[in-house]
């Protein structure tokens, strides 16, 4: 964003924040309706400015148009179209039958209400700048929130457009956009709010936890981390594998949370695998890849220079990609597949987050699991391989989601809940589970005043004498 132009005045932080409360406490963001229709303003929102949209995320990151519309737009409308369909159902009350546990309860109520929980801050990135917005916010929402947006100031088209189109389609007592960096965003987490929910990187996700801390407030952290992705020898398909790690690694320019981040392979099919893998390139993007309208690009100078020293630095042999064709002018980083690479490389350090993907190759299952438990728990992990193999993988490990066969799809689905654990994470939300974690589980119990009878009812109360266990 150019220079603080458009950040939010923090001057009027308090303001903006104190009418979200205020709103809130007045009632109008309780009704079943009034939720519902703010849901079908953000589907009108984006029915009416898709193409907008996908030309703001095209000039901040080259995102390619099927990706704006199918890895963004589209899974933003089915968020809101899921819950328009199924919130009445999600939001019900549990009911247990006390009285199945204890007869005292036999004219008794006992309910588990899904409460809203009040002003919902959202802190969002910018690497899928709609949907990592506006799903969370369809679920804040939709649990009868009141909600202030922080968007990404990385993707400065995206989010400005963004700010506006909330602010024309959606209701100022229900939604506001604040601008900022940093500096702005440290100010903000001092307001006061119900519940922080952030998605970012690791580093940042503890400085927005230690704020909600000091307020003891909810917080949901939706980070991320070093992907593993097994090949076992077992795996039944080597040339489907090595497209759906490719694919996984190659949209949004390898700037996805759940990207594969490297390659476990067995020794039997590492070769197979690499062969296969590097092949991929050329036959999706054409011998032109830069030229390709479906390769993204690095969002940021900083970003590029991050990802050019991690290959200027790295021992490994390129496979495909080199670093004369690493473009700094157009934020051009080729699909680089790396091999004969140590633990100790620079690229097996932090989360790689751009279109690298090392390979490497592993005698046994074993040794690729010892591999894994050196680093934090990551977002997601990735196993190609059979049953046996694929159940000894999951049952020893630990992330925030695995994935069998596949890459990424595990996200697509609102019917899986999506999230970190760790390092990676804390929470999950998407569909149903957006409710839950946008609610307060309140405990409501309903008691008859007039059973038991008054002797029966001061058994539990003093004198103790008589008591006999
Ligand atoms: P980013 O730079 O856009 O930062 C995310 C948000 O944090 C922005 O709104 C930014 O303004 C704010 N922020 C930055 N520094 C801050 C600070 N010091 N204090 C308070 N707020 C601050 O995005 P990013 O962090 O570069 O995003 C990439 C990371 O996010 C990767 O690690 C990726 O794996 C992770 N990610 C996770 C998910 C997920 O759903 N789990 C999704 C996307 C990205």
């Amino acid at each position: 964003m150019a220079e603080n132009s458009n950040y939010t005045n923090v001057e009027a932080l308090p303001e903006i924040v104190g009418r979200m409360h205020k709103s809130f406490d007045s009632g109008k963001t309780r009704p079943l309706e009034y939720r519902k229709q703010q849901i079908r303003n953000v589907l009108k929102m984006l029915d009416e400015n898709k193409e907008e949209l996908a030309q703001a995320m095209a000039k901040d990151m080259g995102k390619p148009r099927f990706e704006a519309f199918a890895h963004e737009i589209m899974p933003a409308e089915y968020e809101a179209g899921q819950f328009l369909a199924h919130m009445d159902k999600w939001l019900k009350p549990e009911k247990p039958f006390l009285a199945g546990e204890y007869p005292i309860f036999l004219f008794d109520s006992g309910t588990v209400q899904k409460s809203p929980q009040g002003v919902v801050l959202i802190i969002s990135p910018w690497n899928y700048p709609i949907r990592l917005s506006l799903n969370p916010l369809i679920g804040a929402i939709a649990a009868g929130n009141t909600v202030v947006m922080k968007l990404s100031e990385i993707c400065e088209h995206t989010t400005a457009l963004t700010k506006t189109l909330i602010e024309k389609y959606l209701d100022p007592d229900c939604v506001q956009v604040v601008l900022g960096g940093p500096e702005e965003t440290g100010q903000l987490m001092k307001q006061r709010f119900d519940h922080f929910f952030y998605t970012g990187n690791p580093a940042v996700g503890k400085i927005v936890g230690r704020a909600a801390m000091d307020q003891l407030a909810k917080v949901t952290l939706e980070l991320g981390g070093k992907n593993p992705t097994f090949v076992a020898n077992s795996c039944l398909d080597i040339s489907t594998a090595a497209s759906r790690i490719m694919w996984g690694k190659t949209i949004n320019c390898g700037q996805t949370c759940v990207a594969p981040d490297y390659v476990l392979a067995e020794k039997d099919v590492y070769a197979p695998l690499v062969k296969a893998m590097s092949l991929y390139p050329e036959s999706v993007f054409g011998k032109n890849i830069k030229s390709s309208p479906d390769f993204g690009r690095v969002v940021s100078k900083r970003q590029f220079d991050r990802l050019y020293n991690l290959l200027s630095t790295t021992k490994g042999k390129f496979v495909t990609g080199s670093l004369e064709e690493c473009d700094p002018e157009t934020l051009y980083i080729p699909p680089t597949i790396i091999t004969d690479i140590g633990l100790d490389d620079p690229l097996m350090q932090d989360e790689i987050f751009g279109p690298i993907l090392p390979v490497i190759s592993i005698d046994s299952i074993d040794e690729g699991l010892d591999i894994v438990k050196t680093k934090e728990y990551p977002l997601a992990l990735y196993a190609f391989a059979n049953k046996k193999d694929s159940s000894f993988i999951l049952q020893n490990t630990r992330s925030g989601s695995i994935s069998i066969n596949d890459t990424v799809l595990q996200m697509v689905t609102a019917r899986l809940p999506f999230g970190g654990f760790g390092n990676s994470g804390l929470g999950s939300y998407s569909g149903k589970y957006s409710i839950d974690v946008f609610s307060h589980q309140r405990t409501v119990l309903n008691r008859s005043i007039s059973f038991p009878p008054p002797g029966v009812d001061s058994v539990r109360m003093p004198p103790y004498e008589n008591w006999k266990y």
